[in-house]
């Protein structure tokens, strides 16, 4: 059966430029932008089928030695030189500096591919492509683009992304490596980032420090490692991708050229939120490689492994991990192909789909890794078998790039944000009215409306799009969650005003229940084409479709009912108990 290849549709464009995870805030699935799901252009076809094949004639046969890398700590000199004859890191890089200029979708099926083999490879690459020099695609000087982007091409430069530091993970704003301005223009950079990815291998690096200046508190840098001052630390002894490369990296009173600030002065926390958001694709793709892997060993080792006289691949529990890891898999897969189609598609607000994509992938590939080994067993344990070094390495995903949690929050707040614009236009329509019916009487007349169709289900906005009449009742479940989201975070706002930014229970609610509905319409709308197209294994993508709504909507139920009744002030004082405890406080003795 040939597996339907992602979608990468670089030339098609959004038909709308608003933000489909944010409009089902508002009550609105926007289904210009979901429907049909993106099929793959000609060029990323043959493009991604030749890559492909390239990667797995490379790296088939080489798992015992990228087990010694992992045992090692290291991708030897001459591996990297490998990846960089084939090209992998002038992945997204325009054809006209030397690169391969993939689509983003493109971009993140190969991570996959190698991800399907090796996390650390993945990291190498990805690192360098996806933060280490986007910033310098998305903000460098035309003049900064021809001095660097033909050498990044190559791989005679690799990068690497410098944010964190020891004070400064999840709240990157406080950085405190510094860079002050001198009389001649220049820069001097001081201070060390830590876990930087590639640190040790990197010949360029982007750069964020404090500078404190009338146009804003950080600017980015793009920092050579041979300048003098530069230097990096020790490989990270870690628990997971031990073969990439993780240092610190430190900068001891560097001088950087005024030519090397990258993006305006004073805008680099923007620089490295637009790096980060729009890298967070190639992290969904990889996840969905590993996930491919883990079904395809799951399914061998449970044909062949028998117990009870039967192979165990007969017992329900064992086919029911099988059937929900390809349930996540097909939904991580339709959520990140569908993000990289916004972004190829031109949209330029795509964030909060992009980090409902890196949360449901790297938790759904953390399951099924969780799962295979369980059903490896003792096998799964044992360090002969891959398992145990794909827990490992996938661990990591919802750590780096933004943690999941703050990703839930972010997801929540920026759906809350405009639900709350709307209830202040309100409140400003009612003032106004007199002044500007027109404009007071547009507000009011919407706002009534959506007000009206979540109390009473009339006028719910139903996908218009045509779909299989199999796969009716699955979108009836999104229609009707995505009023639930819209009523929610309204009473939610109404009730509690301002005070809802402090309430992270209740955002992580909303937050799960925009993830289900996202993620879920990417796969109603994949799952109805591959049926338009009498794909061979469409009924099974109609059956995915049909177990994940069944699934999220017992979540989504489940959220929309703890937002009115929870156990959140209880939890809240256990936690405070244990805390001023410093610990668990009961004992059997
Ligand atoms: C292997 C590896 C590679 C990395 N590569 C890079 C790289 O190339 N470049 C780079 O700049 N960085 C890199 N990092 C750093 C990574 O991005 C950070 O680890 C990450 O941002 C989280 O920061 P932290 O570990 O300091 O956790 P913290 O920010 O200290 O968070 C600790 C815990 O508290 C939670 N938390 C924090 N704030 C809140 C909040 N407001 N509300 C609720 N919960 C909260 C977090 O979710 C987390 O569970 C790497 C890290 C690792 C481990």
């Amino acid at each position: 059966m040939s597996s339907s290849p992602p979608a990468t549709p670089a030339s098609a464009t959004l038909r709308s430029d608003d933000s489909v995870a944010k409009q089902l805030f508002l009550g609105n699935i926007l289904e210009e932008n979901l429907f049909p799901y993106p099929e793959i252009n000609a060029r990323d076809k043959e493009m991604l089928g030749a890559m492909t094949d390239a990667i797995d004639q490379f790296l088939a046969d080489k798992g015992a030695e990228l087990k010694q890398y992992d045992r090692d700590a290291e991708q030897p000199a001459e591996f990297i030189q490998a990846l960089r004859e084939m090209g992998l890191f002038g992945l997204i890089i325009p054809e006209q500096f030397g690169g391969m200029e993939l689509s983003n979708g493109a971009y993140a099926r190969v991570l996959g591919q190698t991800s399907s083999h090796d996390s650390s490879v993945s990291l190498t690459i990805g690192a360098h492509s996806s933060i280490g020099m986007k910033g310098l695609l998305l903000f460098g000087s035309d003049e900064q683009k021809q001095r660097y982007l033909p050498k990044l091409a190559s791989g005679e430069m690799i990068a690497a992304f410098c944010l964190t530091e020891s004070g400064a993970g999840s709240d990157a704003a406080s950085i405190r490596t510094k860079a002050v301005r001198n009389d001649d223009g220049s820069w001097t950079l001081s201070g060390e980032k830590i876990w930087i990815t590639n640190g040790g291998i990197a010949d360029f690096y982007t750069v964020f420090a404090r500078t404190d200046t009338p146009e804003g508190k950080i600017t980015a840098f793009l920092v050579e490692a041979k300048w003098p001052g530069v230097s990096h630390g020790p490989h990270e002894d870690k628990m997971g991708i031990r073969a990439s490369s993780t240092t610190t990296v430190a900068f001891a009173d560097v001088r950087v050229p005024a030519e090397n600030v990258l993006g305006p002065v004073g805008k680099g926390f923007k620089v490295a939120m637009s790096i980060l958001n729009s890298g967070r694709t190639g992290l969904g793709g990889g996840a969905v490689g590993g996930m491919r892997t883990l079904i395809r060993l799951a399914s061998a080792q449970s044909k062949e492994r028998k117990q009870f006289g039967q192979p165990i691949a007969e017992f329900g529990l064992v086919r029911e991990k099988i059937a929900q890891m390809t349930v996540d898999c097909f939904a991580a897969e339709s959520a990140v192909w569908m993000v990289a189609h916004l972004i190829d598609g031109g949209g330029s607000d795509y964030s909060v789909e992009a980090a409902m994509s890196k949360v449901f992938a790297s938790e759904a590939v953390q399951r099924a890794s969780y799962e295979a080994l369980q059903i490896a067993a003792g096998n799964g344990f044992m360090r002969e078998f891959p398992y145990e070094q794909i827990t490992r390495d996938t661990r990591i995903l919802s750590i780096f790039e933004g943690t999941n949690e703050i990703l839930r929050l972010y997801i929540a707040l920026s759906g809350l944000k405009g639900v709350g614009a709307g209830l202040s236009e309100l409140k400003a329509a009612v003032g106004d009215i007199f002044n500007e019916p027109i404009k007071g009487f547009g507000v009011l007349g919407s706002y009534t409306g959506r007000r009206m169709r979540e109390a009473t289900g009339y006028g719910i906005d139903r996908i218009a799009h045509e779909l299989s009449p199999r796969l009716r009742k699955v979108a009836a479940t999104y229609e009707k969650y995505t009023v639930e989201l819209s009523r929610s975070s309204d009473a939610l706002l109404r009730r509690y005003g301002k005070k809802v930014a402090d309430m992270q229970h209740a955002q992580k609610r909303l937050g799960d229940i925009a993830i289900d509905l996202f993620v879920g319409l990417c796969v109603l709308s994949r799952a109805d084409s591959l049926l338009k197209q009498a794909h061979p294994a469409a009924n099974e993508a109609v059956n995915i479709a049909e177990v994940f709504a069944r699934q999220a909507r017992r979540r989504m139920a489940r959220n929309v009912r703890g937002l009115e009744r929870n156990e959140d002030e209880a939890i809240e004082q256990l936690a405070g108990a244990v805390l001023a405890h410093d610990g668990y406080m009961w004992d059997v003795i």
